[in-house]
């Protein structure tokens, strides 16, 4: 397997969230072979609330882990690594996650939506009868809701799997609404000048397809949202996993470039 060059990895993860495995260097080494020259690590922020060792690293371990990316770059100078952070989103933290991340020179941050705003992880497969018990047109129409209400912080560069919610198969019962709430999201995101990732591990999840779906893809790019790549590596083998299809997913929606995270530049897709 090959991945365009030119294409960085900025959705991987390490041991330290709890639900991942792989020395930190198998990922960067794993990069490296696939012949990326820029790739970012982004594992899990500590959460305010909510928080179980399975879900994000400790509050304690953030320092380590901030040293841990960083001293990679000295013992693999033909990659450049960026230190990065997948953040959770809660409207009642927002302040406490703004403080968290100012302590640190984050290269950038992916801001994703995994829980409502009562807690409901919707992402977790303990709950997926909950799921149903819920309503999965509710789960969409707060995830957008909360998506939309996190890029107006200001805090995050990039937006984790936009569509989320479809990650167990579960398919909007009014989809004509459920796309108007997605759409009011992508303008948010516009608005605030975030960027999107392609997640592929989504074509690794029971929904088969990458996370944002092909027509929210093609409507951030008519929106002019710039674009990153992420493989969302819990295991070393997924770096770059899918990184081909990804891109001509990206042209097939209207991309022609996508965004460098090191110095936000603009680069054409292979
Ligand atoms: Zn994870
Ligand atoms: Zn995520
Ligand atoms: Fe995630
Ligand atoms: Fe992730």
């Amino acid at each position: 397997m090959s991945v365009p060059a030119t294409i960085g990895d900025y959705h991987v993860h390490t041991q330290l969230c709890g639900h991942a495995e792989g020395e930190l260097a198998a990922y960067v080494e794993r990069a490296i072979a696939l012949g990326m020259t820029e790739m970012g690590i982004a594992d899990h922020l500590p959460m305010f609330v909510h928080w179980e060792p399975s879900l994000t690293m400790a509050m304690e371990q953030l320092d380590g882990y901030v040293t841990a990316v960083r001293s990679l770059s000295a013992r693999y100078p033909e990659i450049r690594i960026l230190l990065g952070v997948e953040a959770d989103y809660f409207a009642e933290t927002e302040e406490r996650v703004a403080d968290l991340l100012g302590e640190h020179d984050f290269d950038y941050v992916i801001g994703s939506v995994h829980f409502l705003g009562d807690g409901f992880g919707f992402d977790q497969s303990r709950n997926k009868q909950e799921i149903e018990a819920r309503g999965v047109d509710a789960i969409y129409r707060e995830s957008y809701r909360l998506v939309a209400r996190a890029v107006g912080t200001g805090l995050f560069d990039v937006v984790g799997h936009l569509d989320l919610p479809k990650k167990f198969g579960h398919r909007p019962t009014d989809a004509a609404a459920i796309d108007v709430c997605a759409r009011d999201a992508l303008a948010a995101i516009a608005a605030a000048g975030t960027a999107v990732e392609i997640n592929t591990a989504g074509w690794r999840k029971p929904v088969g397809e990458a996370y944002p779906a092909a027509a929210l893809l093609a409507s951030a790019a008519a929106l002019g949202i710039p674009l990153t790549f992420g493989s969302d590596a819990h295991t070393p083998g997924d770096v770059g996993a899918d990184f081909e299809r990804a891109v001509e997913l990206a042209r097939a929606a209207g991309y022609a470039a996508t965004l460098r995270l090191s110095d936000r530049g603009s680069v054409a897709l292979p």
